[in-house]
C-alpha cells in the first residue's frame, strides 16, 4: 500500500515539475511515507524528524511532511511533538499533495488534510474514497517500471482486534471496474509487463455498480493480457473468509493469473483467532488451504502470523507450528505482537505476553518455516523456472565486488552487454538470482536452477 501510495506522492509532484532529490541535504521538500502498524514504525518517524529538526532551523524554507497512516492516526500531535513540521496528511488526501504545499510556499502556514473521519462501523457515515483519488500513473515514478501495484480496493471492515488498519484507512470500498481497467491499460501502455491488484482484503472485491466479483476482474484483466505485453497479473492480501471456489478455478484456468496467494493467518489457535476477532477458525483456514492446492496445481501460499498476542499460551502457540508444518507455505513473515492505541485489543486487555517469550516464539517459528522453506526450495535444484527479470541483485553484487572494483560497479555499468547480478521471480513469486546481460530486464526468460536457499533460488 505504502509503495503505491509513494508513487502517486511523486507522480503528482512530478507533474508540477519537481523533481527526486539526490539526498534529503539537497531537497527542498522532504515527505515521510509512515506506517502505524506497529510502534515500532511510528518511533523510527519521530527519531527521524528529531533529526531534522536543526535542519529546519537553518533552512526553514524547505517543507517537511509526513503522510501516511501515522499522519491520519496522530494527526495535531505531529505538530506537538515536531513543530517544524509544516504538512499532515492522510492516506486518502494523496491528490491534494501537490495544492497543499502550493499553499505552505505561499505562507499561508502549515496544513492538515485527513481522510474522512470514520466515526462508526458503517459505510454510510463516509464519502467514497475514490472520490480523492488520483490514479495517474508514471513510469518514472516507479521503482521498477515493469510493475505496478493497482488499487482495487480501499480500507477494510474487518475489525481485527489488534489493528489500527480500520481505523486509519476507513471503510471497505470497492473501485468501480472501468477506472481499475483503464488504469490497467494506462500502465501496460508504459511498459508494464506485471500488475498486483491490491486491498488490504482484495478477496472482497464487489464493484457495487456491476456485480463483479474478483473472480470476474482478473478474467478482465487476463482480457486485456491477451492481446498486450501484459504478463503477470497478481493480488493481494486475501482473507480466509471471502475465498471462493470461483477465484481458485480463475487462478487455474487464466494463464496470465499467476498461482500465488497470500493468506494471513495469524494464528492456529481457534481460542486466539476468536480473539483477533478473525472471523474464521482453524478449520476453515485449512480447507481454504487445501482447496487451494486441490484445485491450482503448483500454487504457493503465504501467510502472517502474530506471536505473543495477548493470552497466547503455549498450547496456543504450539498449535500455530503444527499448521505452519501442515500448510507448508512458501513463507510466513511474522511478528511479535505490538498494541496499538485506539484498537479494541489495547483498550480491553493486558499485553501480558513477556517480550523475552514472545523473541522466544518468534525465533522457534521462524525456524520451523525456514525448514519448510529451504526443503520445499531445494525441490527446485536442477528444474527450469520462468521469471520475469526485475533488475539487478543489490544485495548479491555487494557479496561479489571483486577487490579494488568500485562498490557501484554493476549499477553504474550501462552497458547493455555487461554480466550482471540479475534478479526475478517465478509464477510461484519464488526470487531467482542469476547472472546475465542488462538487456534481459524486463524480460520473461527460463533460468535453470542450480542451487537453493530459503527464500532465493539460484539459477543459470
Ligand atoms: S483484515 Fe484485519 S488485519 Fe487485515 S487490515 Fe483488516 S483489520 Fe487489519
Amino acid at each position: 500500500m505504502n509503495v503505491l501510495d509513494s508513487e502517486l506522492m511523486i507522480a503528482a509532484l512530478l507533474r508540477e515539475g519537481y523533481s527526486l532529490a539526490e539526498s534529503m541535504k539537497k531537497a527542498d521538500i522532504i515527505l515521510f511515507n509512515t506506517c502505524s502498524i506497529r510502534q515500532h514504525a511510528e518511533d523510527k518517524i519521530y527519531s527521524a524528524l528529531g533529526r531534522l529538526r536543526l535542519v529546519k532551523e537553518a533552512h526553514p524554507e524547505k517543507i517537511i511532511g509526513v503522510m501516511g497512516c501515522m499522519a491520519q492516526k496522530d494527526n495535531s500531535l505531529i505538530f506537538k511533538r515536531a513543530p517544524f513540521v509544516d504538512l499532515v496528511l492522510g492516506p486518502g488526501q494523496i491528490a491534494r499533495l501537490p495544492e497543499l504545499i502550493e499553499k505552505i510556499r505561499a505562507g499561508q502556514g502549515p496544513q492538515m488534510e485527513l481522510s474522512l473521519e470514520r466515526r462508526g462501523r458503517g459505510r454510510h457515515e463516509v464519502e467514497d474514497s475514490f472520490d480523492f483519488y488520483d490514479p495517474m500513473r508514471e513510469a518514472t515514478a516507479r521503482l521498477n517500471p515493469f510493475m505496478a501495484y493497482v488499487r482495487i480496493m480501499f480500507g477494510c471492515d474487518q475489525f481485527c482486534t489488534y489493528c489500527i488498519v480500520p481505523y486509519v484507512r476507513g471503510p471497505e470500498q470497492s473501485r468501480p471496474v472501468g477506472e481499475i481497467l483503464a488504469e490497467i491499460r494506462q500502465l501496460v501502455d508504459q511498459g508494464c509487463r506485471e500488475i498486483t491488484l491490491i486491498g488490504q482484503t482484495v478477496s472482497k472485491y464487489h464493484d457495487k455498480t456491476s456485480g463483479t466479483s474478483l473472480s470476474g476482474l482478473l478474467e478482465m484483466c487476463e482480457r486485456i493480457a491477451e492481446t498486450t505485453n501484459l504478463e503477470r497479473i497478481r493480488f493481494v492480501t486475501s482473507h480466509p473468509n471471502s475465498m471462493t471456489t470461483d477465484l481458485f478455478e480463475a487462478v487455474r484456468d487464466l494463464p496470465h493469473v499467476m498461482p500465488y496467494f497470500h493468506v494471513p493467518a495469524q494464528s492456529g489457535s481457534n481460542a486466539q483467532l476468536k480473539k483477533m476477532n478473525r472471523g474464521y477458525s482453524v478449520e476453515k483456514y485449512r480447507e481454504v488451504c487445501h482447496q487451494i492446492y486441490e484445485t491450482v496445481p503448483g500454487a504457493a501460499i503465504t501467510s502472517d502470523f502474530i506471536v505473543g498476542f495477548c493470552d497466547e499460551s503455549e498450547d496456543d502457540f504450539q498449535q500455530t507450528i503444527q499448521l505452519v508444518e501442515d500448510i507448508r507455505f512458501k513463507n510466513s513473515f511474522i511478528f511479535k505482537f505490538s498494541p496499538r492505541e485506539g484498537t479494541k485489543a489495547y483498550e480491553l486487555w493486558e499485553d501480558n505476553i513477556p517480550d523475552e517469550v514472545k523473541r522466544r516464539r518468534n525465533n522457534e517459528l521462524l525456524a520451523v518455516q525456514n525448514r519448510i522453506s529451504t526443503e520445499d526450495s531445494e525441490k527446485f535444484i536442477g528444474q527450469e523456472v520462468e521469471i520475469l527479470v526485475e533488475g539487478t541483485s543489490k544485495n548479491a553484487n555487494k557479496l561479489t565486488i571483486l577487490e579494488g572494483q568500485d562498490s557501484n560497479f554493476y549499477e553504474n555499468s550501462h552497458d547493455p552487454n555487461a554480466i550482471l547480478q540479475l534478479t526475478g521471480r517465478t509464477p510461484c513469486d519464488r526470487i531467482v538470482v542469476f547472472d546475465g546481460p542488462r538487456s534481459l530486464i524486463g524480460e520473461i526468460k527460463k533460468v535453470k536452477i542450480v542451487k537453493a536457499s530459503p527464500f532465493t533460488l539460484f539459477g543459470e
